[in-house]
């Protein structure tokens, strides 16, 4: 017996059953970020491993647990994005988009990362992205959400709900690592494994530890709200004022760390309640440092990332109706004249009407089964030509959806016919 191959792990076939909420998804985002001025760029799947561990950090789950590397066939290690932001900001910075410039971009597409596959968490995902650049105050900070926002509204979701904080400077947060460390080191007996070990490298990630045993220990952590610098304070408080403004309802989470070292100032995620245990939806911050510090001119950027299964997940949960994507015309060919015919006569129809859907019948079929085809098939109208019609050049037309007499009409009308039938819905 021949040995069937499956997928990777983790890697997800797309059917095209699910195909529309995707698409829905994509449409509204393409329409959106053009509506706020967002171009679209597009950067490799694959990049030098580096540039994920000088950016996301040696110490976070992605570059430590997470990231797909491999040594490549001239030598060399590459790896495949986990993410978006470095991609982006390496090439932004390698062809000169951030010199004197200010830029508002979005990417969509596959990450990878080496995750315990479950509900809403896979090893292949797809992310949309979207980030600004050379834009220092908290103004762009309130577009960042607004666009959010208004996909959801856009998608017709509800039940999402906004989480901010900032992370301040980094130096203040040096200040405030040393307060923390200080403080779990005086509790160390409370912290699990995991926590131990990140005291010494990243400690402000045992504040976002799922660990219900922690809970009591963290809620009396020094909080980094409390120690943040004037600077980040005033910065935090005119992005709350605006947010207000905007009316977009937010809490204050100063256990909100995000899990990437390169962020600064602005944290926030988006998370519900309907998708069980992975229920961040979209997550981002500011990055003002990652620019400089990977090479380029010192620029204050921001970003976020949206998860698309996750967002697909709520599209189902929440029965949005979406478009029904249906031929108009379903072909119905008796007899070989016809069928010789009608593929020729499908395409003139489709000239004569653009935009009209016409699904030929292929591979023959009695009479019947065909009719049941174009049933299925959704069209609102079946053309019908035999061999005798076809010597005729005429079809009979038959409305599928309405009762109503079948009509005979030269080939030269049909176009004709068929569009005072057919309105377009889209
Ligand atoms: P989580 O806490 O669920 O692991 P995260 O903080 O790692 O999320 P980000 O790196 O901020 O996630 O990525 C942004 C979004 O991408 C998340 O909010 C989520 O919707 C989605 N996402 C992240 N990891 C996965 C994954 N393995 N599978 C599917 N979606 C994911
Ligand atoms: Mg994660």
């Amino acid at each position: 017996m021949v040995n069937r191959l499956q997928a990777v792990r983790g890697m997800n076939d797309l059917l095209a059953e699910e195909m529309p909420y995707w698409q829905q998804v994509e449409r509204a985002v393409r329409e959106l970020f053009a509506d706020y001025g967002y171009q679209e760029m597009r950067v490799p799947l694959l990049e030098h491993a580096e540039l994920f561990q000088r950016s996301i950090g040696e110490h976070t789950d992605i570059v430590e647990k997470e990231m797909y590397r491999f040594e490549d066939r001239g030598g060399g290690w590459l790896a495949l994005r986990p993410e978006a932001t470095a991609g982006l900001v390496r090439a932004a910075i390698e062809h000169g988009l951030l010199h004197n410039q200010k830029q508002r971009l979005w990417t969509a597409g596959p990450m990878f990362r080496y995750e315990r596959p479950q509900q809403g968490r896979y090893r292949q995902f797809h992310q949309i992205d979207c980030e600004a650049f050379g834009y220092p105050g908290p103004d762009i900070d309130v577009e960042m959400i607004q666009i959010s926002a208004r996909l959801w509204r856009k998608l017709g979701i509800d039940g999402v709900r906004l989480r901010v904080n900032s992370l301040g400077t980094p130096e203040s947060r040096r200040h405030y690592r040393e307060l923390l460390v200080g403080y779990f080191r005086s509790h160390r007996d409370a912290l699990d494994a995991d926590s131990q070990r990140r005291l010494d490298t990243n400690p402000l990630r045992i504040l976002d530890s799922k660990n219900p045993a922690l809970a009591a220990v963290i809620a009396g952590a020094p909080s980094l709200t409390d120690h943040l610098d004037d600077e980040s304070r005033a910065h935090f408080e005119r992005f709350r004022g605006l947010l207000a403004d905007c009316g977009i309802a937010h809490g204050v989470d100063a256990r909100l760390v995000r899990g990437l070292d390169y962020y600064t100032r602005t944290v926030f995620e988006w998370t519900t309640d309907a998708l069980g245990a992975q229920d961040a939806v979209c997550s981002g911050g500011r990055y003002d440092g990652l620019v400089g510090q990977l090479g380029g001119e010192s620029t204050p950027a921001i970003g976020w990332a949206l998860g698309i299964e996750r967002l697909v997940s709520l599209l189902r949960t929440a029965h949005v109706a979406l478009p029904a994507v249906r031929p108009a015309v379903y072909l119905v060919l008796s007899g070989e004249s016809a069928e010789r015919a009608g593929i020729a006569l499908a395409d003139r129809l489709r000239d004569a009407l653009p935009g009209i859907g016409v699904l030929v019948n292929l591979g023959g079929g009695g009479l019947k089964a065909q009719m049941k085809r174009a049933d299925k098939s959704g069209a609102a109208l079946a053309l019908i030509i035999g061999d005798d019609e076809a010597a005729r050049r005429v079809a009979a037309l038959k409305q599928l959806r309405v009762e109503s007499p079948q009509q005979e009409y030269g080939w030269d009308e049909l176009p004709a016919r068929i569009g005072a039938l057919w309105r377009r819905k889209d």
